[in-house]
């Protein structure tokens, strides 16, 4: 294991396998909460060849579409064939909220975070050493899931998007549980040309051999965001270290994209819960209504 895989701070990222056989990695935060479903895919299995070998989800890179179609269909699987939203991710910090089942459908999604509080559709990132952080809103029932590499962190994306969720469907930070998946760790994220590529802000997060700590920089934007510390998992897996389980850009240049995938089931137990309360007090303000 390497040495960017050691040590344990908090909630962990923790690997599963689906009943057929499909193995996923999860956030223990994320895992506790009703309604929600999630999962970080490695490489394997799919359909793809080399480079793109084998379970690549993105098109556009030179991989066979056929190919790429069918890998998207096994992460489909593992999600009850529920419809994945796929956006175009330029690396910009381009907030999409997602309010209805079929998105894309006239005009393609171009953006790096998803919003949405709609179920039974699952929101996608595409991955090779950027980080996919999933946010979730367990009393309201609202996900987003960010693709944060350097270009994206440095425009502070996820600052963005926990202001989109607030704005748009009330979520408080401080109820938020974050998982910050496997990426390019601290141990890989050589910057050379730091000084013209990263805003000095950051520089202490930068150690002597011009290496940078995106992690710490993501959590840090979710605790000045308002995100409880606490309810932050951190993956400690770098995927350039791990090329064997996951795509890394740096570490192999033409290569495909890991999915990690989030949405909210179709009935959670909280919206039922919520309902029952609507409709007492709905009775109740009735009853009243026919009392006077
Ligand atoms: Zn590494």
């Amino acid at each position: 294991m390497p040495a960017c895989q050691s040590g344990k701070q908090g909630f962990e990222i923790v690997q599963l396998t689906t009943t057929n056989g499909i193995s996923f990695y999860q956030f223990e935060n994320i895992n506790l909460l009703t309604g929600v479903s999630h999962g970080v895919f490695t490489r394997h299995p799919g359909h793809s060849k080399s480079p793109f070998d084998t379970l690549n989800i993105a098109h556009d890179i030179g991989d066979d579409h056929r190919s790429v179609e069918e890998n998207r269909n096994i992460i489909a699987g593992c999600f009850g064939n529920r419809k994945l939203v796929y956006a175009s991710q330029v690396h910009s910090n381009r907030v999409l909220v997602i309010e209805s089942a079929n998105p894309g459908s006239s005009v393609p999604l171009t953006g790096d975070a998803l919003v949405t509080n709609i179920p039974q559709i699952a929101l996608v990132i595409q991955v090779a050493d950027c980080q996919a952080v999933m946010l979730v809103d367990p009393d309201r029932q609202v996900i987003a899931n960010v693709h944060a590499g350097w270009r994206g962190s440095i425009k502070n994306i996820l600052g963005r998007t926990i202001s989109t969720m607030q704005d748009r469907f009330g979520c408080e930070p401080r109820d938020l549980a974050a998982g910050i998946g496997p990426a390019l760790g601290p141990c890989c994220a050589e910057f050379i040309n730091f000084r013209t590529e990263i805003p000095d802000k950051f520089w202490n997060y930068k150690n002597k051999s011009h290496h940078f700590d995106f992690r710490a920089i993501s959590r840090d934007q979710l605790v000045a965001s308002g995100v409880r510390a606490e309810k932050i998992a951190i993956s400690r897996i770098c995927t350039r270290c791990s090329t064997d389980q996951f795509f890394s850009y740096r570490g192999e240049g033409k290569t495909g994209r890991f999915a990690a995938v989030i949405g909210i089931d179709a009935e959670s137990i909280i919206q039922f819960k919520q309902r029952i309360v609507i409709l007492i007090l709905g009775f109740h303000v009735n009853y009243l209504g026919v009392l006077e």
